[in-house]
Parts: structure tokens; sequence; C-alpha cells
């Protein structure tokens, strides 16, 4: 087997798990290779029972020291007992196990290891297995991975498939050139992948990870050197200040910012000048970026020239597309829209506009770098929450235009020396200031006995006509679980609220349509409260919006709250965000009030990155952005210079990569790069 074969080749994937695997964007046996565990179940020893903590698994020893009791639930048999060992007790329940209450003795010694969660304010042992000591000694000590899932697939099935391909595929050699391996101490990359996704124990994740991690980085940095090389050489795309552009900026209900000015004029400055503009725009959330969007685009179509618009997500796409044509449409200027859930014929029909010419502006998803997309005459490219997407997209837009002007906007805080490597290729521009109108988020974190406080404090603002977001809690199961629990909380916040407090639900698993009506309406003011997953996380803007509560906000990392939060604070009104917490660790609680202390993007940024230079991430994958599998730019900034200094070594002579030795290494850029052939 090869690692560009379909996952059907592997034996036991029919067709039924391509269709899962696919929906994870796993098609072929690299795709599948990559598909790293998002964590792993560490078996480890048994700890007192007053050691556990609320979500691990925990092995504990005792008596049991109340007898077993059953309580039925409609179709559901609720067992319970309660283990004792020396210093406490811990209440145990299993679901639909009947049979164990003949079995468990009270007075007898057991081990048992199971999920610890929280009901009613108590620890309890959730569905725990039942060990001998035999069976559970020779399992101490042993990792199984847990594996990103979707609907209709089990981890066990993942785990099968992964051990089988890995020992099918034939293609695994080393690539790395050896001098590099051993100046950078990497382990050989068949024993990378094996030892991710099934290491004995930390010490061999860890190295796997390194290896990986710096693989990752690598070509990232020598696919990037390959196009800045290949650069933005002359561009027919001159694009003139045109007074259409001067009378819109006059038109329009706000005046720019300073900042917003800034860069407005280095775009120009940059479309103006014979040659292709390659720009970064970063601005912390709610700076205003889109704005500065729309005047390039409409810069360009002015000069007859097709401009793009991409986003990372469906709901962004068509937000976008409507205040585009808000602002645009009237002046003539025709915007089309394009993404993955079109019909194929609406698809089709958006093709054809775009390639003759009758869509002046696309805003899209990825669909609209799909190789069937052709452009009648792509001037300006711009990607928007540009952090989402990889250099590969930037890249395959580029080449979808005769030298387009590239525009990528960020709101990711990245300290400007990580900046320079990631983006290495780009000029910079940073919108360092917010409408001046703005009044600073206050921010307060609580646990959940405030909750029926926040609810009050809602229905106030509610009142007073502002809107709210609440951001449900996580369920880790897999996504589908999303869907169930955005359901229960709606109905349960419509049992809370008066009945004239209009509360919807949107989640990612979704209908595209049905989430795009949900957004609409909570645009228009339609709805009082959206409860809702991640989804929203970036660029949605509905500045009527005053407060967001974020349920166990103790679980996201400071960067994503800080993107969440950015969802009000974006109109005059004075604007909250409760951060709730479901449980308290000290070093929750450390990184929330760097949180609720600043509502500045690169200093939460900073502390973020010295707290956890402090913790042991267990967690691999942190970055939650797409641009990397498995690398975090702040947790592996040390690689991510390393990486660099090896890549320059063979970007400096370009014939290093042609030599036959590094012949695998050109291989992997080049599939790195897609079509791209060095
Ligand atoms: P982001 O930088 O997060 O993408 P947006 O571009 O969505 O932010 O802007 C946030 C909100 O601020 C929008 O409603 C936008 O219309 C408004 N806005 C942008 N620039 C200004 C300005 N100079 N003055 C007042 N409001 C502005
Ligand atoms: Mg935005």
């Amino acid at each position: 087997m090869l690692l560009t074969d379909s996952v059907r080749k592997i034996k036991g994937v029919g067709e039924k798990a391509e269709q899962c695997l696919n929906k994870m964007n796993i098609y072929s046996i690299a795709d599948l290779l990559e598909h790293y565990p998002r964590d792993y179940d560490e078996f480890k020893p048994i700890q007192p029972i007053t050691s556990v903590s609320e979500g691990e698994i925990a092995a504990v020893e005792g008596s049991l020291c109340a007898r077993p009791q059953m309580k039925v639930r409609g179709s559901l048999k609720i067992l319970s007992a309660v283990l004792q060992d020396r210093d406490g007790v811990i209440p145990v329940t299993w679901f639909n196990m009947p049979f164990l209450r003949n079995q468990l003795r009270l007075g007898t010694h057991y081990i048992m290891r199971g999920k610890v969660s929280k009901k009613r304010g108590r620890l309890i042992l959730d569905q725990p297995k039942i060990y001998t000591k035999q069976e559970f000694f020779r399992q101490v000590g042993k990792m199984r991975p847990i594996y990103p899932l979707t609907f209709g697939i089990t981890n066990n099935a993942v785990t099968k498939v992964l051990e089988t391909a890995l020992g099918e595929t034939e293609d695994l050699a080393e690539y790395l050139p050896a001098e590099v391996r051993k100046r950078q101490n990497l382990i050989g990359y068949k024993k990378a992948l094996r030892q991710i996704h099934f290491p004995v124990n930390r010490t061999e994740m860890r190295e796997a990870r390194r290896r990986l991690v710096f693989d990752e980085l690598f070509l990232y940095q020598l696919a990037l050197s390959y196009i800045k090389k290949n650069g933005r050489g002359r561009s027919s795309h001159v694009a003139e200040l045109k007074p259409e552009a001067e009378r819109f900026l006059a038109e329009l209900p706000f005046s720019l910012t300073k900042a917003q000015k800034k860069v407005y004029e280095e775009i120009l400055h940059d479309m103006g000048d014979g040659y292709v503009m390659n720009r970064l725009v970063q601005g912390d959330v709610g700076s205003g970026k889109t704005i500065v969007a729309v005047l390039a685009l409409y810069q360009v179509v002015l000069n007859g020239g097709q401009g793009a618009f991409m986003v990372p997500t469906e709901v962004l796409a068509s937000q976008h597309y409507k205040s585009l044509c808000g602002f645009l449409s009237a002046r003539g200027v025709r915007i089309g829209i394009l993404t993955g859930s079109l019909t194929a014929k609406e698809k089709r029909e958006g093709r054809e506009k775009i390639a003759a010419g009758e869509w002046d502006i696309v805003v899209g998803t990825h669909a609209i770098i799909q190789d069937n997309v052709e452009f009648a005459d792509l001037a300006l490219v711009i990607t928007d929450e540009q952090h989402r997407f990889g250099v590969r997209q930037r890249e395959s837009l580029f080449q979808k235009g005769r030298e387009p002007h590239v525009l990528a906007m960020s709101a990711t805080p990245i300290p400007r020396t990580l900046a320079l490597i990631l983006y290495g290729d780009m000029d910079l521009s940073v919108i360092d200031e917010r409408p001046a109108d703005r009044l600073p988020i206050k921010n307060c974190v609580v646990n959940t006995d405030y909750r029926p406080n926040a609810y009050r404090f809602m229905a106030e603002q509610i009142q007073e006509g502002h809107q709210v977001y609440i951001i449900c809690p996580m369920v880790e199961e897999s996504e589908e679980s999303d869907l169930e629990n955005v359901a229960i909380y709606t109905e349960e916040l419509k049992s809370i609220f008066p009945p004239t407090v209009r509360i919807e639900g949107l989640h990612g698993k979704m209908k595209p349509v049905q989430k795009d009506e949900i957004m609409e309406r909570f645009a228009a003011g339609g709805t009082d409260i959206l409860v809702s997953t991640t989804v929203i996380e970036v660029g949605i803007d509905v500045p009527n919006s005053t407060v967001i509560m974020i349920e166990n906000a103790e679980r996201f990392g400071l960067a994503q709250l800080h993107q969440l939060r950015g969802r009000v604070g974006r109109g005059s009104a004075q604007s909250y965000c409760i951060l709730m917490t479901g449980q308290e660790s000290k070093e929750a609680r450390e990184r929330l009030s760097v949180l609720a202390g600043s509502n500045d993007g690169f200093y939460i940024a900073e502390e973020d990155l010295k707290i956890r230079g402090q913790g042991d991430l267990f967690g691999i994958r942190q970055s939650g952005s797409q641009l990397f599998a498995l690398a975090d730019i702040f947790d592996d900034a040390e690689i991510l210079r390393q990486a660099g200094e090896e890549a320059k070594a063979f970007t400096e002579d370009e014939i290093v990569l042609l030599y036959k030795k590094n012949h695998r290494l050109k291989d992997r850029v080049e599939t790195y790069l897609g079509k791209v052939t060095l």
C-alpha cells in the first residue's frame, strides 16, 4: 500500500467506514496516518480516592461500604454502590448492567477504573470496569490513543484501521537528510509515526511528537521560502485610486480610525506601484479589518479586475457576502458567493459567472480554490482569518490569477518574532487601535453558582434591546453530541426565561442553510439569545450583542476565549463577558484572570505563552488552527526556530534540493505545496 492510495485499500475498511473517514477529511493513507490522537488513555496506577479529580480516568482500590442499589428510570437501570479506601469514599454508578448487582459483595475488595465525573456537586466514579489484581497490573503504564471521531465510527475501529495501515504502508522511507536528523537528534520517520499512534509510554510519545512537529515546521518553512523566491514580480494589475473610492469612503457611516487609514494607504501603495502586493494585516478582534478589505476590493473592481475573498467557515462567508452587497451592490459591483454547500447546479452557474467575468467579487470558503474554478481576471485575493489557512491554500489561490495581489487578514495575536517566521514571505501591517466609540468589555470569572444571576443580568440586557451569546458547555465524545447538547441547553433556557425571550441554538453539524437562517435572524435582531458551540468563534459581527457567557471557560485556550469574547464589544454600548467555570483548578484560575484583566490580544498571547511554558502539556493537539496538524507555534517556538535554521541551509543554495540524496525531501516539499513543481 502507498501513501497516496485510498483508505478503501486497507483491509477491513468497507464503504461505511470509508464514508466516516471521508467525513473527517481522511481520503488517502497519508491523511489517515496524519490523523493523530487528540489524547491518550494512560493506564495510571491506583490512586487514593481523595486525590481523584473531575474528568480524569482514575483507578481506585477499596471495599464496598454500601449495599448496591438499583434504580429504574424509564428504560434505564442504574446500579449504584460506594467504594471506600483508607481515607475516603466515592459513589460508583453503572448504567444498564443489572447483572453486576449479584456479583458485588459488601465488604469485598475491588479495583475499579473509570471516569470521574461530577453529579450534584459530588465526584462519582462513572461506569467503572472492575479488575482483578493480575489483570490490572498487566495494563499499568500502557497508553491507548484517543482519536477525534465522527458519528458512525468508534475509537476502536479507528485504532484498528491505523494499526493495519501502519503495518502495510510501503513508502514510509526516511526523507529528512541524515545530517539534519543527527543535528536535531530526531528519531526516524517510520518510528515516529508508530510511536505517535501507539506509544508505550510518555517518553515515546514525546520523542515522536518532537520529530513530527519538526517535520511540519521544516516543510512549512521550506515551502515558504520557495514561494518567496519565486516571488512576486511585476504586476499587470496596477490599481489607480479612483474618485468613486474617495466618494465611497466619504459616504461611510463612520470615519476610519487612524490605523485603518494607514493600512489602507499601505495597500493602495502596494497595488499601485507596479509590483505584486503580498501583505498580512494583523488586527485584534473588533479592530475593523473587514472594511479595509472592502476598500481594497472596490479599488480593484474600479480598475477593471476581479477580487476573491476567502474565509474559513460558511457562516462567515454568508455574513461577508451580505455586508459586501450592502456596501457595494448599489454602486454597481456584482458580487457572488461560492461555498461547498451549494447545489452542484448553483456551483456550476457560479463558476460560469466567475469565468465570464460577470461577478466582480466572489466571497467563499475553500470552494473558490478548487481546480475547476477559473477567473476571468483575478487581480486581488483576500483571505480572512488567515491563521485558519495553510500556506498551500494561500498558494493555490495565488495561482488562479496572473500574479494577483494577495492580502491576508488575521486576528490571531502572534508576537512579532513568530509572525516574521510564519509569514516570512509577507509584508506586515498592523491595526493597533479600535474604533473610538468602543468601551472596554467588562469581564468576570464566576462559578456555576452564579448562573441564576447571570441569567437575570442577561434578561435585563435583553429588556434594554440588546442580544446575548451563550457558548454551550463542551462535550468531548464527538461532534455529534454537540447537537444534543445545544438542543438540551436551549430547551432548558426556554423554561428559565419568560416566553417573550426568543432563544435559538446553533451548532456545527447543522445544514448550512439552517445555520444561515439562524445567523440571519440573530443578526437582524429576531433572536435574543443565541446558544452556540464555537462555530461562531471567528469573524461573526453582530454589534448589538452585549453579553457573551462562556460555559466551561476553563477548558478553552486563552487565544480562543479572546476570539469568542470578541463577538461582543463591537458597537458603542457597554459589553460584558461572563466566564463560567465548571471546576476550579489553580492553573485555570490563573489563566482566566489574565483574560479577565485585559482586552489586549497581544498581551494575552504573551501571558498565555508564559503560563503554558510552565505546565506539562499532555494533550498533543493544542493548536486549534488548521495550519499545522500537531505543531503549536507557541509551545513549539523553539522547534520552529531550529527548523527555520535548518531550512535556511536548504534554501540559500537552490540546487541542494536537487541532489540525488535529497530527492525524497524534494518530493515531500512538492506534495506539501500541492501541484507546484520545484
Ligand atoms: P474584525 O477586525 O474583528 O474583523 P470587523 O471588521 O468585523 O472587525 O468590525 C467590527 C465592527 O466595527 C463592524 O460592525 C464594523 O462595521 C465596525 N467598524 C469598523 N470600522 C469602524 C470605525 N472606524 N468606526 C466605527 N465602527 C467601525
Ligand atoms: Mg473579521
